[in-house]
């Protein structure tokens, strides 16, 4: 239980897939484009087919209560510094507090939500297969590159063509 806790620990530290840790759970920063491609974790792991939003809403936890949380921490340390070492008036004080804890939240969020994922997939493994796991198969894995070839179908010969022999 720990060494697993451990390695899943490792791999949402690294942004990876909980199952595999070798594929990415977010689009690379260079490839985000507009603010929601930084918020929303690809639909699955490439290469085991591990959903990573299990359901709507699965995240809301991750991001009111991992994300917000740590920042809220945060911010009680910088207030608690503020008050106790220079004590600045409060139209100093407020958004000396509140512009990093944005910034921490929208920087923390991605591996607030891995960390979730890691947290769930250690107490409640998703097993694939299962009736309830949305077919755990990624809809849309890497927007970022090409689509993967697919098998277009192609004229289909006519199955008694004229000049056929039987
Ligand atoms: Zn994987």
């Amino acid at each position: 239980m720990t060494a697993k806790a451990g390695a899943y620990f490792t791999r949402a530290a690294r942004l990876r897939c909980p199952v595999c840790g070798t594929k990415p759970i977010f689009p690379p920063a260079h490839a985000v484009r507009r603010p929601f491609d930084w918020f929303t974790p690809l639909d699955g792991c490439p290469r085991c087919g591990y959903a990573y939003e299990r359901e709507p809403g699965y995240f809301l936890l991750a991001v009111w209560v991992i994300d917000c949380g740590f920042g809220s921490l945060l911010g009680a340390m910088i207030y608690l510094t503020l008050e106790f070492r220079a004590d600045p008036p409060w139209f100093v004080l407020l958004p000396s507090i509140i512009l990093p804890v944005l910034v921490f939240d929208v920087l923390f969020v991605r591996h607030a939500k891995a960390l979730f994922m890691a947290l769930d997939h250690l107490l409640d493994p998703h097993v694939k297969g299962g009736d309830d796991d949305r077919g755990n198969r990624p809809r849309d894995i890497r927007p970022w590159e090409p689509e993967p070839p697919e098998c277009k179908p192609g004229p289909v010969e006519p199955c008694e063509s004229p000049g056929r022999v039987r």
